[in-house]
């Protein structure tokens, strides 16, 4: 029926869909010669830059060294002819404003010259500072429109690399963006002033066990899942296109029940666009690792090996757009979203984190020795405190519209923010808390600085799905993330977060240490301590357990169900007290922060409300009445054949009929309440989304997703989820 040809025409493209056969090959470009082919890496900087200029940027890079404007010449200069030689045309700042997405305006390397001709032109002034009139990115209230400029100052601990196009390259030079009085206007700012915290409290306790490291980073590697679906289904798919997520869907007969999708075998054509994609990121110098099919059909997982935090950030954010960019090559459309379709597994990202010295001693690594044992002790203790005291404000950093449809809902952690240490970490900590007087399972007893820790299974932590932040032998991971969020903001709270708890576990042993105590006693003394504040966040059972709820309001653990709930947690005095002490948000930044995520989140709920209305009217409810009519039609026929019409065909009509009077109802509901003006601010406005606009948008969504099990197949117009996850 010509009714539903955007469907129809749907599954035959993806029938009719072919390989072109173009593309380069890892047969004929091995890895070895295609990893950071466009990266202006060390190795080009090296091989490049005179010996004392690349001395100097690595002390910039490595140390935190201020850049002199002649080095930043000098190096801008080799930049631009390396670009140039591998097909530049144009530059770019390329930052990470709140959007959360990416964003870059291009400047041709061009300058006029005297004589009234061009020249290729790009100095240390360009490559350090940028000033895109970036007005239109939202600042909370930082910038008026009047004094609308930002500036994007280069990060030169992040590699530039060229972006290619089959017309021509770009140089994309990483970058900060601030307003000009200094204010962070994007996600790579407080990340790196956290990073600067953490690193400074780390040391202070490295060098009490007599390290002479000169850095300490945080590390992250975040497992990102995604949907591929082929793009004839998207593009028939408003829903998907403007929201992200399917608003309407009934449940397939067959969803992800059998459990065959995950790590089966993964189908050519995926297979062929994730070879593409990890080739276009191997050249990036992204470096991906494990791919594999996950629980939902259709639904993916790509892991990079671990980098520090802030290139793993932007690396991250190019993992995305590159997935984007090659799927559209292979007929296919990635869906970042966290939840696109209702009743499936939604998207997450298992934030991977640990900290590491410049050496590239992992921190959180239990060691052989009872010295690097006490460390362990110690770095873990901080994070454990760290947690119990602001399980809140990472609960925050995850807050966003997308992820309320997973957080709690039994296939993601609850919102519940608790640690997993598994039973051999239990037992030592038991045991330490005790005074180490009781001899463990796994044999002996504790003592700091003497006792060697027994070898911890590397996935303790991996047979527990369930919790939102585990210990997995030698980092934790953060499960609780958005798919389609930056790790920015996860990374950084834990970052101030384990700062400001080191900071105060190295204020009390140097206090120890400078009347003459012993650092390990004093460390046995104190870690009972530590953990007796801490102990409540831990648990190591089923999170989606209803006990577990009751346990944790009992434990007085914060339970913040929705955005709306746990966005304040960054505006409340404590939030405000830590950010400020370790100068990584003053007040007003914070308070940007919080208004600027509490308007996304009502403007995507509002997109929501007005693509469920114009979807249930315009295209659910006029293939209903078109049934509609033809069971009438069919009833009047047999009516008038001098048949009685059997009851169940009436039943039916009178159940479409009443489906029918539902839907329209109900959308009139929905658009009177998207109408409504609510006064009180942002934060009343997001309490009445939550409350009243989403509650009135399920209701449509009810009331179409009946129509589609009654309306005959050849008249419904929407991709269903059956053809959406099963047609490859
Ligand atoms: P699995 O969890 O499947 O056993 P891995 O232990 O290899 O796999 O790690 C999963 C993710 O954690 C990978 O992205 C990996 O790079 C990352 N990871 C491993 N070690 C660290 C670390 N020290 N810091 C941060 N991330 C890490
Ligand atoms: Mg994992």
């Amino acid at each position: 029926m010509e009714q539903a040809t955007a469907r129809l025409n749907a599954i035959a493209a993806v029938t009719a869909w072919q390989p072109d056969g173009q593309r380069t090959k890892f047969k004929e470009t091995p890895i070895r010669q295609l990893f950071g082919i466009n990266v202006f890496s060390d190795d080009v900087m090296r091989s490049r830059l005179p010996e004392h200029i690349f001395k100097a940027i690595r002390n910039t890079i490595k140390k935190g060294a201020p850049l002199d404007p002649a080095v930043a010449d000098v190096v801008a200069t080799v930049m631009k002819e390396w670009a140039i030689e591998k097909g530049a045309t144009h530059y770019t700042h390329w930052f990470q404003p709140m959007t959360g997405l990416t964003a870059e305006k291009h400047d041709s390397f061009l300058a006029p010259t005297e004589a009234g001709a061009a020249i290729a032109e790009f100095s240390g002034k360009e490559l350090v500072r940028g000033e895109p009139d970036a007005s239109s990115f939202h600042s909370g209230g930082i910038r008026s429109t009047f004094e609308a400029r930002g500036y994007t100052a280069w990060d030169p601990t992040s590699p530039a690399f060229i972006l290619e196009n089959p017309n021509g390259t770009t140089l994309c030079i990483p970058t900060a963006f601030c307003s000009w009085t200094g204010e962070a206007l994007d996600k790579k700012t407080p990340l790196l002033r956290s990073m600067e915290a953490l690193s400074k409290q780390a040391l202070r306790v490295l060098k009490l066990f007599g390290a002479d490291a000169s850095k300490v980073y945080p590390t992250a590697g975040p497992e990102q899942e995604y949907f591929l679906i082929d793009k004839n289904f998207y593009y028939a798919r408003p829903d998907l296109i403007n929201a992200g997520r399917t608003l309407f869907g009934a449940k397939p007969p067959k969803g992800q029940e059998l459990e065959d999708h995950y790590f089966g075998a993964i189908s050519e054509r995926v297979l062929a666009c994730m070879l593409e994609t990890e080739m276009e990121l191997y050249k990036l110098g992204v470096p991906v690792k494990t791919r594999h099919n996950e629980v939902a059909p259709a639904q993916y997982e790509i892991a990079p090996i671990f980098e520090n935090a802030n290139v793993a950030t932007d690396h991250n954010m190019l993992v995305m757009e590159t997935m984007k960019r090659v799927a559209g090559r292979y007929g296919l459309q990635l869906l970042l979203h966290e939840k696109p379709f209702a009743g499936v597994n939604g998207s997450g990202k298992h934030v991977n984190w640990s900290l590491s010295d410049d050496e590239g001693n992992n921190l959180l690594k239990p060691g052989d020795t009872p010295h690097d044992n006490a460390q362990f002790l110690v770095f873990l203790a901080a994070v454990l405190r760290a947690v119990a005291k602001h399980g809140d404000l990472l609960r925050a950093a995850i807050a966003y519209a997308g992820n309320d449809h997973r957080l709690g809902a039994n296939e993601a952690p609850p919102a519940i923010l608790s640690v997993f240490v598994g039973e051999q970490l239990q037992d030592i900590i038991d045991q330490i808390e005790k005074g180490g007087t009781r001899s463990t399972k796994v044999g002996g007893t504790m003592t700091v600085g003497v006792s060697i820790l027994p070898t911890l299974p590397r996935d303790a932590g991996d047979r527990n799905r369930t919790s939102p932040f585990a210990f997995t032998g030698n980092k934790f991971e953060f499960r609780a993330v958005g798919s389609s969020q930056s790790i920015a903001g996860p990374n950084l709270v834990l970052n101030t977060i384990v700062a400001e708890s080191l900071d105060e576990i190295a204020t009390a042993l140097e206090k120890a240490v400078s009347s003459g105590k012993d650092l390990n006693a004093e460390i046995q003394a104190l870690l009972p301590k530590w953990i007796a504040e801490s102990k409540h966040v831990i648990f190591n059972g089923d999170n989606y357990s209803e006990a577990w709820h009751a346990e944790a309001e009992r434990r007085g653990l914060p339970n913040r169900k929705s955005t709306v709930d746990s966005l304040p947690d960054l505006i409340a005095p404590k939030s405000i007290a830590l950010f400020g002490k370790y100068g990584v948000f003053s007040e007003r930044e914070l308070h940007a922060r919080f208004e600027i995520l509490l308007e996304n989140y009502n403007k995507t709920i509002n997109i929501e409300s007005q693509l469920t209305v114009q979807i249930a009217r315009r295209t659910i409810l006029p293939a209903a009445l078109r049934y509609q009519s033809e069971v009438a039609q069919s009833i009047s026929n047999l009516k008038a054949a001098g048949v009685n019409p059997p009851s169940t065909e009436v039943d039916l009509l009178n159940d479409l009929t009443a489906t029918i009077q539902d839907l329209q109802s109900r959308i009139a509901a929905l658009a009177k309440v998207c109408d409504e003006h609510v006064s009180g601010g942002t934060l009343a406005h997001a309490k009445y989304s939550r409350d009243v606009v989403i509650p009135a948008m399920n209701a449509v969504r009810n009331a179409g997703d009946k129509l589609e099990t009654l309306v005959a197949d050849d008249l419904w117009p929407l991709p269903t989820y059956q053809e959406m996850l099963f047609i490859k």
